[in-house]
Parts: structure tokens; sequence; C-alpha cells
């Protein structure tokens, strides 16, 4: 072995240099989190090309995610700089583009071909059902295209799904569907996103001369997060390693999350029968987190019965507990995980890029983004848009601004034809036309109609039903909650029936995001004084500031579990871990799915490298709905002496506390239905203002005051702001502390 290129990887444990450095045969790298594989595979490519005869163009490297794909260009390129340029590193889909460009004219398509968007795709699948006289209601534009989708994962063409189904009526419909919606597809010249891997497979398995070219030119076949990899993906990989067979997959069946979307584990459990000469490494030692974060993953992920073993471990050893909060409600858990954040930033003892918020859908994100901004922290949303940046929260915000302020033109084209009333471009055109003529808004002109002769009188019956149902709402306005509004808006515009009838998961959850949205007012009506609609749109414009953001800031980063994957943060909360959340209702119901949610957790907790706080509420209303939570079975998964609740200081005082919710104002009672004695330092004031009296006064405590704190013992202040002291424990570390809520004693 050349020693000058053993010295490169001289960093490396033995056995990721021995991946590194089996450059030949099938080769599958099966290894817990953080244990290196992305790792090993950059250096693999780096390895190869410094040892092999061959250009960079030879090998290919897939990822799963846009963001993991840049992330390993980035560090192929600091390893090899120029040389770097002509490796193929992409997604799938990416790569596949590249190759249907210059060969899908086989397939009786241009080259110029485009890719149609979801939104692409339902406007032709509408004209499909359409044309073949299918009642739209019957055969809902969306759930069709995910069986479509589905089949085209597993690489059913129209005439074999047709086989499957040919007893079965409504199916049966479903094929004709699919088969015309092709049709309609390539008279297009149009991919949809599945038909990018179909017809690249088609390509391959057509015409040998093309997949005879892609064979030979990609003597290296590299595949990262293989466990997620669908059927489709699967037989890709298959024929373009076919020949070489040089093929390194490599992956972690206990983070497979995409079982849904069709990724098949057996891709991975099965692969060393499929190359029945594979050379398998297992990588064990995990570099990224503590041995407390480590130990807590595998005990969580113990309970799954459907895997592979795998021993984990790291020389970190020890660390700090796994921290559990419980909040009263979402919003306090928001302000905690602000606040925690706000404290260690301002503290200098992290940067917000330290710090991932992560949650199980995206919905949660909302409550989060609010404490966020409460507090100032700069944050991203990733895989997932901004809550007030979604279609339908900026359709209902459109309405409530257009009962708010008629004048506003902006919010009424928004939503004019929202949900759809048979208002075209072409009239509302006309309609902007006269109403700048007459220097008046589009609502005054729609208020005009009556003798209007440049619009037709279907469609003016039309438009008066908008201005009717908006007049209506002005006057509900005056005398209903904002909260009560929205409902009446939802429902009486038919914007939810909408939504219900297309019966999809996208549907689902934008009617979930309204809920989340009604929840938020909720909220507002509970906490402002001022009750009005106008007020509740200004704390809105408020939130939806945040866009204006400073993209050099440092931010917190905020996403789902699922898009989690690969990443890694210093410390790492995942919010709303609780029964019916996470793991999902449904996924309750069957263990299949509860193992996939396993799976989930198991890779948020290992993204974090030193610090991992899992928070829940007592009570949360989301989906608009309220919900009592009990904690999520995945925290009670977790080595007791490895965890550390925030709560239990507020414990000790359960007596006192209990006292006083029993005094405690009827009115306060219904605001904060909670369970007192679970409060910890950043509960809802009120609950506990008498706890406080019987301990030392804000006033009391200065910089350098000796305290004693019911668990923490004995400390010393060594900072304060406001009712928020900072205090250096003797045995406990520093932690920052509320005094109203929390009863300390001079020393
Ligand atoms: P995941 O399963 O989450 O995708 P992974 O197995 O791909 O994780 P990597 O992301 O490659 O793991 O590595 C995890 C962390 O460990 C990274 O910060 C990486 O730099 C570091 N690391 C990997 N191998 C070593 C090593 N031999 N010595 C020191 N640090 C290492
Ligand atoms: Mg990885």
């Amino acid at each position: 072995m050349n020693s000058e290129i053993e010295k490169r990887y001289s960093h490396l444990n033995e056995m990721q240099k021995k991946a590194v450095m089996t450059a030949e045969g099938p080769l599958l790298i099966l290894a817990g989190a953080g244990s290196g594989k992305t790792t090993v595979l950059v250096n693999r490519i780096h390895y190869i090309l410094a040892t092999r005869e061959i250009f960079p163009s030879n090998i290919l490297a897939i990822t799963f995610t846009n963001k993991a794909a840049r992330e390993m260009k980035e560090r192929v390129e600091k390893l090899l700089g120029e040389n770097a340029d002509g490796i193929w590193i992409g997604t799938f889909h990416s790569c596949c583009v590249r190759m249907l460009r210059r060969d899908i004219e086989k397939l009786g398509y241009a080259r110029s071909f485009v890719i149609y968007d979801r939104a692409d795709q339902l406007i032709l699948l509408k004209d499909t059902i359409k044309e073949l006289n299918i009642n739209e209601k019957l055969y809902e534009p969306k759930m069709v295209i995910n069986h479509i989708s589905d089949a085209k994962d597993k690489l059913i063409t129209p005439e074999e799904f047709g086989g499957i189904y040919k007893d079965d009526f409504k199916m049966s419909k479903i094929v004709d569907i699919y088969k015309l919606y092709q049709k309609k597809l390539k008279e297009n010249n149009a991919l949809d996103f599945d038909d990018i891997i179909v017809k690249t497979v088609e390509l391959f398995e057509n015409h040998p001369d093309v997949l005879n070219f892609y064979q030979r030119k990609f003597r290296y076949v590299m595949v990262d997060e293989y466990q997620d990899t669908n059927k489709a993906q699967y037989k890709l990989i298959s024929l373009l390693s076919a020949h070489h067979r040089n093929l390194c997959a490599v992956g972690d069946d206990d983070q497979s999350i995409y079982g849904w979307r069709g990724a098949d584990i057996s891709n991975i459990l099965n692969f060393e029968q499929e190359f029945e000469d594979a050379t398998v490494v297992k990588l064990e030692q995990n570099y990224r987190s503590t041995s407390v974060i480590l130990d807590s993953a595998n005990h969580v992920i113990k309970n799954n019965m459907e895997r592979k073993l795998k021993r984990l471990w790291t020389q970190q050893d020890g660390g700090d507990h796994i921290k559990i909060f419980k909040a009263g409600d979402e919003r306090e858990e928001g302000d905690f995980i602000a606040r925690q954040i706000k404290d260690l930033v301002d503290k200098n003892e992290r940067s917000n890029s330290d710090f991932a918020v992560l949650y199980r859908t995206n919905a949660q994100s909302r409550a989060i983004e609010e404490a966020l901004m409460r507090q100032n922290v700069s944050y991203k949303i990733y895989g997932g848009m901004k809550f007030y940046d979604r279609k339908e929260i900026k359709d209902i915000i459109a309405y409530l601004r257009l009962i708010q302020n008629p004048l506003d033109n902006i919010s009424l084209k928004r939503i004019i034809n929202v949900p759809k009333r048979g208002i075209g471009a072409k009239t509302l055109d006309k309609l902007e036309e006269v109403s700048l003529e007459r220097e008046n808004s589009i609502y005054s002109v729609l208020l005009e109609l009556e003798h209007a002769d440049y619009v037709s009188t279907r469609s003016k019956s039309k438009l008066n039903d908008f201005i009717t149902h908006i007049g209506a709402f002005m006057a509900m306005k005056e005398v209903m909650n904002v909260s009560e509004l929205i409902e009446k808006v939802l429902e009486n515009t038919g914007y939810i029936s909408e939504l219900k009838a297309e019966n999809t998961v996208e549907s689902q959850t934008r009617i979930e995001n309204l809920r989340e949205f009604i929840s938020s007012a909720i909220e507002f009506e509970q906490i402002s004084e001022e009750k009005d609609l106008e007020t509740f749109l200004a704390s809105i414009s408020l939130v939806a500031d945040i866009d204006a953001m400073d993209d050099d800031e440092e931010y917190v980063s905020l996403m789902t579990l699922h898009s989690a994957k690969g990443l890694e943060f210093n410390t790492v909360f995942i919010a709303g871990m609780e029964e019916g959340i996470f793991p999902t209702n449904r996924a309750i119901l069957d263990e299949t799915q509860l193992e996939e949610e396993r799976r989930l957790c198991y890779v948020g907790i290992t993204r974090a490298k030193e610090n991992l706080y899992m928070t829940y509420a007592h009570e949360r209303t989301i989906y608009g709905r309220r919900n009592y939570g009990v904690s999520s079975r995945f925290i009670n998964e977790l080595p007791k002496d490895l965890t550390e609740s925030l709560n239990v200081a507020a414990r000790n005082d359960k007596r006192q506390a209990k006292s006083n919710r029993n005094k405690m104002d009827e009115s306060i009672k219904q605001n904060f239905a909670l369970d007192a004695a679970s409060f910890g330092v950043y509960s809802s004031k009120s609950v506990l203002d008498d706890t406080s009296k019987a301990g030392i006064d804000n006033s009391d405590v200065s910089l350098g005051s000796k305290i004693v704190h019911p668990r923490f013992g004995s400390g010393t202040v060594v900072s304060k702001d406001g009712s928020n002291v900072t205090i250096a424990f003797e045995n406990k570390g520093v932690k920052t502390i509320n005094l109203e809520y929390i009863k300390l004693e001079l020393a």
C-alpha cells in the first residue's frame, strides 16, 4: 500500500479504511447512525480516483435529497479540488434527467421534454378524467394520482396494472385513467416526477446500447441512504452496476423511514443474497454523539422486532442527560425551546446554527416559529414551507384582510375565484380595468354591477354570490370571535368541503394547517386584550415579517424528522413528543407503522451531538382540536437513568402548588386548565403566583447572592435579567431560573 495514500486516511478507523479501500466488487456498508457512512463514501471517491486509472466521470454517487447531494459535492470538492469536476453526484432524479436528456428520443420523446410538477400533473389528470367521462367526484384526481404514482414506484406499467385489477370495477377505471394520462403526457412531451425514474429504466431495458454505454461509463457506483430506495430506484441501480459490479451501497436499516412512499427495506436486507460475493462492512463506532445520546437511541430502537442487530459505541463517554420538558401547552413548549436557545446564545456558549428543532408534522412549526420570533431568534425552515407562506394560510388571510378592508385589491384578486366559482381571468381583468378608470376599489365596482354591460349575466350572478358572501362575513365580524369568523369563512365559501372531497394526503395536510390557523386565533383571543380582527391581522403581519430575514445570519434549523436524515447538530430539540402526534394516531394501531415511527425517533435522537431535549405538552390545540397529551411511548422507552426531567423542581412543590391551585380564580382555571404540579421553569405565571411570595423577592436577589434551590441545591447568582436569574450551582452547573415560578431561598 502506498504509504502516502494511507496517510490520507489515517484519521479513519480500521473498518472505515477497509470500506474506503474496497474499491472493486459489491460492497455493503451497513452501519448505524453517525458511524461515518457518508464520510467513508466521500473518502472512497477520493481513494478510487487516486489509485485507479479512471476519469472522474467514471464515478456515480447518488444520495437522497438535494441538500445531502450538495453537501456531498462540497466535501468531495474539498478533498479533490478541480479533480472532482466530472464526477456524477446527485439525487436519483437529477442523474436520471441527465441521462434522459441524452437518449430519450429513443423512447419517442423529444430531448426538450418538460417535467410536470404536481400542479401540472393535476391539470392533465383532470383533463384525462373529463375526456373519459368519468365522474371526478368518485375518482378524485389527487387520489388517482397517488394510485398511479404508487404503480410507477413499483414499475408497474398501465398494461400490467390493468391485468392486476381486471376484476375490480373501481380500480379498472383508474387503470383507464392511467393509460390515457400516460398517452397525454407523451403527447405533451412531458414526464411527471415518477416517470423520470421509470423512463430511465425503460430506456435501459429496451435499448441495450444505451445501457451498455452507461454500464461501462460508471465503473464505480455508490448509493447513500440505500435503505430508502424504492423498487424502481433499486432496479435502476442494479442495471447500472451489472457490468462492473462495483456497487457500493451504504445504509442503515434502522433509519428506513420512507416505507409509506414505497421504499423497500428488503433492498438492503437482501443485498447479501443478491450479491453472494459481497463484502459487508459494519461500522460500529459512532463519532457524532455522546454515549448518553447513543445509548438512548439504541435503547429505543431495541423495541423494534424487524431489524438487523447492530452494535454501536462511542468514545465520548457520558455527556449531559436527555432533558425532558413537559409544557402546559404548545405555546409554552415553543417558549421553552426559544428561551433555552436564546440563553445559551446570549451566554456565548452556542450560536444559533448549533440548534435544530425537529417535529413530526409541519403543522407543529407554527407555535415554535412564533416563540422564536418573540425571542428574536433567527431560524430557517427546511424541506417545508414556513407556515405563513403556505397557500391555504395565505388564502384565508386574504379573506380576512378583505373582510377587514374591502379596498384591498390584492387580497380580493387572490381569493375571488378560490375556491373555484367560475370567475375567470378575463372577467377579473375587466373589473380591474373599470376600477382603474373609476379610481375605485374592485370591491366597489362589484357592488355596482347591476347595470354594468361589461360582464355577462352569468358572470354577474357569480360575482354577486361572491360579494354576498363577503358582505355576510363583514356583518359576522361584528358579532363573532376571530376564530369563529375563520370557521365560517372556510365553511360558507366551500373552501373546506373542497379540500375534504379531495381526500388525499396533501388536502388533509391543508385542512390540518387551517385548523392550526384556527388554533392560533383561539390563542390570540386568550392572550390579547384587544380581540378584534384588525388586531389579529396586525399580529399576523408581525409574524409574516420574518421573510425579511437576513440570509447571512446564523439561524436555528427547523424541520420535520424526515428531512433531518443524514444531518447533525450540536443540540437537538424534538418537540411534540406525545402519543397521537409522535407516534401518530394511525401508527398506534399498526405495528408496521409503529416500527417506522420508532425508526424515525431513532433518526431524530441520533442527529444530536451533545445535547438532546424532548418536549411535550399537557394540552395542545392542534389542527383546531384540543388534545390532552400523554407523553410519547418513545420517551418511556428511554433509559430512565439517562434522562432528566426539567419539571422536577416544580414537582417538589407539588403540595404547595396544589393548594394554590385550589385558590385559583375560576376564570384562570379555565384558561390554564393545566396540571400545575407539572409546571416547569417557564410555566404560566398566574398559577404559581402565590408560590413565589413564599420564596425570596425579586429585589432580594442580586449578583453574587447565595441561594438555595429546592432541587439543584446551593448556588451563586451570576447574572440577572428582570426576574430571570442565572445561577451557578455547586453541583448542577449553570442554570437560568425565573423567580416568578420557582421558590428560592437565600442561603
Ligand atoms: P447518518 O447515519 O446519520 O447518515 P453517517 O454514518 O453517514 O451518519 P457521517 O455523517 O459520515 O455518519 O459521520 C458522522 C460524524 O462523525 C461526522 O461529523 C463525521 O465528520 C464524523 N466522523 C466520521 N468518521 C470519523 C472518524 N474516523 N474520526 C472522527 N470523526 C469521524
Ligand atoms: Mg450519512
